[in-house]
C-alpha cells in the first residue's frame, strides 16, 4: 500500500435522507470514481464511535451492513482494488492505539473541543467518557493508516487539528512513526466535499433537511415508500407569492423544489429555472418533483434489494484482512516506541 491514503467514515445510525444522499453519499461515491487509481481510499464504518451517544444496540450490527449497502446502491464499487471498506471494531488496533494515545493527550486540549461542549450540554450528567474521548479514537483511525487526506466537514476540523498535534508530539518524542495528516485548509483544497449543497426541510424550508428531525413530513428517507414520498412533496411548504422564483431568501420552499428537480433529473439548475421560473402553478412543479423523486426511489430501492448481506460481509472481511496488517504494523511500531515491545 504505497499510494497516498484518503480516509473517510461512513457513519449513519439513523436512516439517511435524500439530503444525506445528495450532500454526502453521492459525493463520496464520485470521489471513488475520480480518485481510485491514484489514491488508496479507506472508507470505514465507525461502529465504535456510534454509541458515544445512545443508539439501539439491537439494531447496530445490521445497521452497519445496511450503511454499506446505501453506498453500494449509490454506485460505490467495493471490489475496486484501491478501495477498502471496513468496520472499525473489527480492527482491534483502533482501540489499542486509542489507549496509548490517551496517555499522550491532555485534558486541557480535549476540554476545548467545541463538539464535546455542544453535545454534552444537551445530555448533562449522563455524558459518557467515550463522547469526550472520541477525538482520540478518531486520531487512531487516521494515524494507523498513514492517511494524509481526511476530507471532513467543518464540525470535524478541530478533531483533525488535534490529530495533527498528537501525531507531531508523539513523533517529536519517539521518532517519525506517524504520518501527520494534511492541515484542514489543504483538505478543503483537496476535495470540496461539503460543497455547500443544502437540501431544505419540506415543512420548514428555512431549515435544512435533517435525518434526526422528528417530523416525518420534513424529510424524504431513502427507504421511504415512493408513494409516501410523493405525498410529502405534494404537501411541501411553499409561500404565498404565487409566482415561481429561484430565490433562497424570499421563496426557500419553491427554490428547494427547483433545486431538487435539477438534482433528481440530472439537469442544470439554469435549465430547470428557465423552464419553471415565472409559472404560477406550484402544484405542477410539485408534481414534477414528486415524479422525479419517486422514480429515483423506485430505482434506488430496487438496487438496494439486489445487494445481499453475504456480499457485503464478504467485501468487508476481505478489506478487513488487508487493512488489519497495516494497522497492526503501525501499532507494533508504537508499542516498540513506548517500550511495550522489544526494540530489536
Ligand atoms: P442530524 O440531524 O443527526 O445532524 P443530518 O441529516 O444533519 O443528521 P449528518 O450526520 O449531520 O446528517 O451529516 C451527514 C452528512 O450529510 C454530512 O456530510 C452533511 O453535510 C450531509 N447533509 C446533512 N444534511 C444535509 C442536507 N440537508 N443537504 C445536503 N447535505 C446534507
Ligand atoms: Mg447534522
Amino acid at each position: 500500500m504505497t499510494k497516498p491514503v484518503i480516509l473517510t467514515g461512513i457513519r449513519s445510525n439513523e436512516e439517511p435522507t435524500l439530503g444525506n444522499y445528495l450532500g454526502s453519499i453521492l459525493p463520496m461515491v464520485d470521489m471513488q470514481h475520480r480518485l481510485a487509481g491514484d489514491y488508496q481510499i479507506n472508507m470505514f464504518v465507525p461502529d465504535l464511535h456510534s454509541f458515544t451517544t445512545p443508539v439501539d444496540h439491537d439494531k447496530l450490527f445490521l445497521s452497519t451492513i445496511q450503511n454499506v449497502k446505501y453506498f453500494m446502491a449509490a454506485g460505490l464499487d467495493v471490489d475496486d482494488p484501491d478501495t477498502y471498506v471496513y468496520r472499525q471494531s473489527y480492527i482491534s488496533a483502533h482501540s489499542e492505539l486509542t489507549w496509548i494515545l490517551d496517555c499522550f493527550t491532555y485534558m486541557g486540549e480535549m476540554s476545548r473541543m467545541t463538539q464535546f461542549k455542544e453535545k454534552s450540554a444537551d445530555t448533562g450528567e449522563s455524558v459518557s467518557i467515550g463522547l469526550f474521548n472520541y477525538p482520540v479514537l478518531m486520531a487512531a483511525d487516521i494515524l494507523l493508516y498513514h492517511a494524509t487526506h481526511v476530507p471532513v466537514g467543518h464540525d470535524q476540523f478541530q478533531h483533525l487539528e488535534i490529530t495533527r498535534d498528537i501525531a507531531t508530539r508523539f513523533n517529536n518524542r519517539f521518532g517519525e512513526i506517524f504520518t501527520v495528516p494534511d492541515s484542514t485548509s489543504k483538505q478543503m483544497e483537496f476535495i470540496n466535499r461539503d460543497n455547500g449543497l443544502r437540501i431544505r426541510s419540506l415543512t420548514d424550508p428555512t431549515k435544512k433537511m435533517s435525518k434526526s428531525a422528528t417530523d416525518e413530513k420534513s424529510k424524504i428517507l431513502l427507504v421511504d415508500d415512493p408513494e409516501i414520498a410523493r405525498r410529502k412533496i405534494m404537501s411541501a411548504t411553499t409561500d404565498s407569492v404565487g409566482v415561481i422564483n429561484y430565490d433562497w431568501d424570499n421563496q426557500p420552499g419553491v427554490t428547494n423544489l427547483l433545486q431538487l428537480l435539477a438534482l433528481m433529473t440530472h439537469r442544470d439548475q439554469a435549465d430547470i429555472n428557465s423552464q419553471w421560473v415565472g409559472h404560477t402553478h406550484y402544484g405542477e412543479l410539485k408534481t414534477a418533483v414528486a415524479d422525479a423523486v419517486s422514480e429515483f426511489l423506485i430505482n434506488f430501492q430496487s438496487r438496494l434489494e439486489e445487494i445481499r448481506d453475504e456480499q457485503v460481509l464478504a467485501a468487508l472481511e476481505t478489506s478487513e484482512d488487508a487493512v488489519r496488517r497495516v494497522a497492526d504494523n503501525t501499532l507494533y511500531q508504537v508499542q516498540q516506541a513506548v517500550g511495550l515491545r522489544p526494540r530489536e
